[in-house]
């Protein structure tokens, strides 16, 4: 490992950070972070700091840091044979197993998987396949796409489109005019505090109904949507939010892309986040816990009823005009073969379920009755904590007060990483699936004394 005393400085010369403030972090004012080890929850840092990510990354890190079994596979692999492309009917022992082994896992009418680099570019092939649909089917009007008003799916700009968050719109003309949003599912920002869940789910349906109505069904080709919303507040549905608005789908011949690369492999305590809420999706869009990050390596899954329309397509046109060099990257291939074995071995989609919901009610114990929590939800491995100025008027703070981001700070000054959700004043956990209970209880407590720190 490179020891250079010169790294700060180089960083701030020459690295362009993503979701950074330019600016600052140009002029010192951001701190930096040289991450140089990390161990199952831990990280460790080049000033000797071990910190718990109660983040797991980017909620991608599944099976934890340090897993010699996905590096030897990697080294294998790379040693054996780094690259070689998967156009046109070539693929490795890598990359063909691993696709055996996703549609294995994946819901029963699903049918292929195509392979890309991230969640973003698998988001695009998502939106590509749908409109080639369309136009195989002949029904050319046929395009637009509904994503719902905090949903994140990449930010690329088809997919910064789809995320529906400002920050990812702003100066950047998005989003493009394909794409329209509707009503997220968060009960807890309901526009009428009087609303029961029912109340509002119907209030969703309703709103989605208006959409197709304004719009035209015969325009909206597909609807996308994160199982749980994740980036925009990890905030699960309300009960029965997916099959109405499943119904409402079918209605109108819109197909469903539930991108799952969040809930992907586990993280809800099931293998997909698709069969924990009783979804029927045309494509699933997969990504981070499929090589548990250690390379990159997305996919889209694709459904028995697309894919026999995609074959009519390249009978009628030729081969589909669509492939990215690293399409099934060898290494990244190996990396997910071993990650989803050690999944398995490991027993890391219960465990997740299991400490997941312990994780949630230490969180509720420790934070749920403090006068500027609003909101302690999750399901899974996934959990968040909203603050609000005035619980029972349910007031928010001013975004200027930067709530969430104090609150993160004070926890890593314990040693602990939480994530300030980009929107509103929320304290965001995703733990890697092998946490234990004392890990859970370590958060909570520190969560605790962060927010009476921050808060009183
Ligand atoms: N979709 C969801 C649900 C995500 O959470 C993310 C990233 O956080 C993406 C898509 C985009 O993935 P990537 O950052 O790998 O492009």
């Amino acid at each position: 490992m490179l020891k250079n005393d010169m790294l700060e400085q180089w960083d701030r010369e020459n690295f362009f950070h993503p979701s950074t403030h330019l600016a600052e972090f140009a002029r010192g004012n951001v701190p930096q972070r040289i991450i140089t080890g990390g161990t199952n929850c831990h990280i460790e840092d080049r000033d000797g700091n071990k910190l718990l990510d109660a983040f797991a990354g980017l909620y991608c890190v599944n099976v934890g840091y340090g897993r010699q079994d996905i590096a030897e596979a990697i080294a294998v692999q790379a040693k054996e044979l780094a690259y070689y492309h998967s156009y046109v009917g070539h693929g490795t022992e890598a990359s063909i197993t691993l696709a055996k082994m996703i549609m294995n896992r994946a819901p029963a009418h699903m049918s292929k998987v195509y392979f890309g680099m991230s969640g973003s570019d698998a988001n695009e092939t998502n939106i590509k396949l749908v409109w080639y649909y369309n136009n195989i089917l002949g029904r050319p009007e046929k395009k637009k796409i509904i994503s719902r008003w905090r949903g994140y799916h990449g930010s690329g700009l088809m997919t910064g489109s789809l995320t529906g968050l400002e920050l990812f719109h702003n100066k950047f003309d998005l989003p493009l005019s394909q794409v329209v949003h509707t009503e997220a599912p968060y009960y807890f920002r309901r526009p009428d505090l009087a609303m029961s869940e029912a109340d509002f789910v119907a209030h969703c349906v309703a709103k989605l109904e208006e959409l197709i109505e304004e719009q035209g069904a015969d325009t909206i080709a597909a609807f996308i949507g994160e199982p749980v919303l994740g980036t925009g507040g990890i905030v699960p549905p309300p009960a029965g939010y997916w099959d109405a608005i499943q119904k409402v789908l079918e209605k109108n011949d819109i197909l469903l892309i539930a991108d799952e690369v969040v809930t992907g492999f586990g993280r809800l305590g099931t293998m997909f986040g698709s069969e924990h809420y009783g979804l029927k999706p045309d494509l699933i869009t997969i990504a981070k816990g499929l090589t548990s990050a250690y390379a990159p390596l997305s996919g889209s899954i694709v459904s028995e009823k697309m894919w026999k329309v995609l074959e009519q397509g390249t009978d009628e046109n030729g081969p589909i005009g669509h492939g990215w060099t690293y399409s099934a990257h060898p290494v990244g291939a190996a990396a997910g073969v071993a990650n989803l074995k050690l999944i398995d071995e490991l027993n890391l989609v219960q465990n997740a379920g299991e400490i997941g919901a312990y994780l949630n009610k230490v969180m509720a114990e420790a934070v749920g009755s403090h006068a500027h929590v609003g909101d302690v939800r999750g399901e899974g491995m996934l959990c968040a904590v909203e603050f609000v100025k005035d619980r029972d008027s349910r007031t928010f703070f001013d975004g200027a007060d930067k709530v969430g981001p104090q609150l993160s700070a004070a926890l890593l000054e314990q040693g602990v990483i939480a994530r300030a959700m980009p929107q509103g004043d929320i304290l965001g956990f995703a733990p890697p699936f092998c946490l234990t209970r004392e890990e859970a209880d370590e958060v909570a407590d520190k969560t605790a004394i962060a927010v009476k720190k921050v808060l009183g």
